[in-house]
């Protein structure tokens, strides 16, 4: 194990986006410096981020000279090509590690990990042709979903299957790369757990939310989960497992069903996750924090719910209800500071706090 960073450390993060700002954010407060690596411009890191490589992911160069410039690297999303992760890893800590993202890059290979731990995934089979699909198809049945085995997000990269479908059809309007199909759960809610782990091998995980997508976009999630508490403590379980089985480091996002039958993983998030924003009110340290300290090599911190929440996703033109918001008492505001307003676009969030019950 490394030695814990010092105060002044800088920490890198690569993806420039809202969550990037959050960890910023969190990081700066203990006193690190930040570094984000993003090719975009005007991005809601650079706002408040101490340096911003504006550059792009197959810069090899920049990529070295980045990750030297760092105490350690971390990510805001899973994607990142492998090519610059070898160029990356040349030259800089990585934590999360290289195994987190393989497995969550690939839903197949994801899934797979899932059963070896002796989990339970969604039914799926794997997808490489249109025959593989028809295939598919006659096993699973429908309702069933067509998921891209990589870079799907928000409910993007997904057809959902009603039966009859053509299976060509289909291959094609996916653009013929790998997929899985998957039966649909029939799942009476959405919860998530967001779990963390230290360099030390501790674990510590969030009280777990309740979620509810509009979209394919994440709604809201409400703390405390109407679940027993029997499933809650099955739920952060399960996220230990699969943080100790990653030899994980930072916080991660394990999005689950919840059936007759018990918890059905839908898939894991290798980083900090929408679904864990209403730690930022409802707890001492949040999800933000958490993952600065886990990746600096610094002790977890008490992560215990001290208040109901309800978070919100304000997308688009719900941002047209700022002044409404602003002027509520029961409500934290946090904004993201992109300048233009589009359809589907997430432009903040909103902490609605009750007193715990
Ligand atoms: P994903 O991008 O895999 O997180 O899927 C986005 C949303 O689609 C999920 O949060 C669920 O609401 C729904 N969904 C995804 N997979 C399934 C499934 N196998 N069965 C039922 N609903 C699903």
């Amino acid at each position: 194990m490394t030695d814990p960073l010092k105060p002044g450390a800088t920490i890198g993060i690569l993806g420039g986006g809202q969550l990037g700002r959050m960890l910023s954010a969190a990081a700066s407060r203990l006193g690190f410096k930040t570094c984000i690596f993003e090719p975009g411009g005007d991005c809601p890191a650079s706002h408040v981020a101490n340096y911003h490589f504006q550059k792009s992911y197959d810069d090899a160069e920049a990529l070295t000279a980045f990750a030297k410039s760092c105490d350690v690297v971390t990510y805001e999303f899973e994607n990142i090509p492998t090519s610059a992760l070898d160029q990356l890893e040349s030259a800089a800590l990585i934590r999360p590690g290289r195994l987190a993202l393989a497995t969550s890059q690939d839903r197949l290979v994801e899934k797979q990990f899932l059963e070896g731990l002796g989990l339970r995934p969604a039914p799926f089979v794997n997808v490489e042709s249109a025959t593989d699909l028809a295939a598919a198809i006659a096993r699973i049945g429908t309702p069933s979903i067509l998921k891209t085995r990589r870079f799907g997000y928000d409910g993007k990269g997904q057809l959902r299957l009603k039966g009859g479908e053509d299976p060509e059809a289909l291959w094609d309007e996916m653009g013929k790369v790998p997929c899985v199909l998957e039966g649909f759960v029939d799942f009476s809610c959405e919860i998530s757990v967001i779990g963390a782990r230290g360099a030390d091998g501790q674990v510590a995980c969030f009280d777990p939310g309740e979620n509810v997508h509009r979209g394919g976009i994440l709604h809201t999630t409400t703390v405390p989960a109407q679940i027993s508490a029997a499933l809650r403590t099955d739920a952060v379980l399960l996220a230990g497992r699969i943080l100790n089985a990653l030899d994980y480091i930072g916080v991660l996002g394990v999005e689950l069903f919840v059936t007759a039958e018990g918890l059905i993983v839908n898939e894991i998030a290798p980083r900090v996750h929408n679904s864990g924003h209403w730690t930022q009110n409802g707890c001492l340290i949040d999800q933000f924090e958490q993952h600065i300290r886990a990746v600096a090599g610094w002790p977890l911190g008490d992560g215990t719910r001290h208040a109901n929440v309800e978070m919100e996703n304000l997308i688009g033109h719900d941002m047209d209800r700022l002044g409404a918001l602003a002027a509520d008492p029961q409500v934290a505001l946090h904004l993201y500071g992109k300048s233009e307003v589009k359809p589907g676009r997430k432009m903040g969030h909103i902490n609605r706090i009750t007193p715990r019950g």
